[in-house]
């Protein structure tokens, strides 16, 4: 299947900057991103073009998800510049610039689940998958508004999908989707992230799996520091193929995070490029069979900013139809222990999700 392939663009959002110091440089990021865009010539395939969005998030949609005082707390600090908390600076306009970035989800949401493309790709500037329902005495971890959140019920909302997976491959666990989707069986919120005993934001044991009419439909799988290659795509090809099967979903959101990189200042985790090349084949084929190839990507985390774009190309690439993808890549011994550890997550998540989703696993 040729993809129409559309990678959003608003000129406004590449103003923000965390600072000098803090280690979102997402501006850079998006740049060298753009670069290897255009000279491995993705951005003149027929089949791939630049989106410039014109949607923007209004009050209404944000508070579909947030608590007002959340939009307030935000749109008072945006103002002069302040900090939602240490790691979270808002500078002047933040809060005119994530109803922008998030009107840019919700309308590539959209235009994929009206088939006016295939796949949307969004090279975030912020965070959203932190961003809780409300603020207080929570932490953000770069994030503002939830426009993962946002944007799924927007969709929900216009009737354009009633069921959406959420597969969250930041190094980092989603909470803010997380908290939000808890109880929610029209969501399904499938994480891969680094042992929460061992990273930010400490949350996403496999234990926690939903409540109520939500339980079984969020899936938690933590990975010790050191996972790579092997271990990883294990895990999703145990875990998320059968759900993502079984669930049927309308549409799959993706959180393509390169903080697993290897080589990345803040994480633990050892993926390096070819596991890119390879999650992205997974997810063209899954969505082609499941829901008709509608995916919606997030391009998340990524602090190693040389390395975080060359993975978010590599993965457009293969999903824009480009066949001989390919990428020198560094060898990253397996770890025994690790391969044992993972192995045992995936026993455990199938084992307390098997109840919900009866013959999945058989
Ligand atoms: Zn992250």
């Amino acid at each position: 299947m040729k993809r129409r392939l559309g990678i959003l663009h608003r000129e406004e959002l590449l103003q923000h900057s965390f600072g000098e110091l803090h280690p979102f440089k997402g501006r850079e990021r998006h740049e060298v991103y753009m670069k290897l865009l255009r000279e491995n010539r993705i951005l003149e395939r027929p089949n791939v073009r630049v989106v410039e969005t014109s949607l923007v998030a209004t009050e209404e949609d944000l508070l579909a998800v947030h608590d007002r005082s959340l939009l307030d707390a935000i749109k008072f600090l945006s103002v002069r510049g302040g900090w939602l908390d240490g790691d979270t600076p808002v500078p002047p306009g933040t809060y005119e610039r994530a109803l922008i970035q998030t009107g840019g989800v919700m309308q590539g949401c959209e235009m994929v689940l009206k088939g006016e493309l295939n796949v949307a790709v969004q090279c975030a500037m912020f965070g959203g998958h932190h961003a809780t329902r409300s603020h207080v005495g929570k932490s953000f971890g770069f994030c503002y508004f939830n426009q993962e959140a946002v944007a799924i019920r927007y969709v929900q909302r216009k009737g354009l999908a009633s069921k959406v997976f959420v597969l969250d491959c930041d190094a980092h666990h989603g909470n803010g989707i997380h908290e939000i989707f808890y109880e929610d069986p029209s969501v399904l919120y499938m994480s891969l992230h680094q042992d929460p005993r061992t990273l930010y934001p400490g949350t996403g044991r496999a234990e926690e799996i939903g409540e109520g009419e939500g339980r079984g439909f969020t899936v938690n799988i933590p990975l010790p520091p050191g996972t790579s290659n092997q271990a990883y795509l294990k895990a999703l090809k145990e875990l998320f193929l059968p759900l993502f099967k079984a669930f049927k979903p309308d549409m799959l959101f993706l959180l393509l995070g390169a903080d697993t990189y290897y080589s990345d200042p803040l994480t633990s985790l050892d993926l390096t490029m070819s596991c890119y090349i390879e999650v992205a084949r997974l997810i063209a084929s899954a969505s082609d069979e499941i829901c008709e190839g509608r995916v919606m990507i997030e391009l998340a985390g990524g602090y190693d900013v040389e390395a975080a774009a060359r993975a978010f190309y590599l993965a457009t690439a293969v999903l824009a139809g480009v066949e001989e993808v390919s990428v020198k890549d560094d060898v990253i011994l397996e770890d025994k222990w690790v391969l044992n550890r993972v192995d045992d997550t995936i026993n455990t998540v199938k084992r307390l999700l098997s109840p919900y989703w009866p013959g999945v696993w058989r």
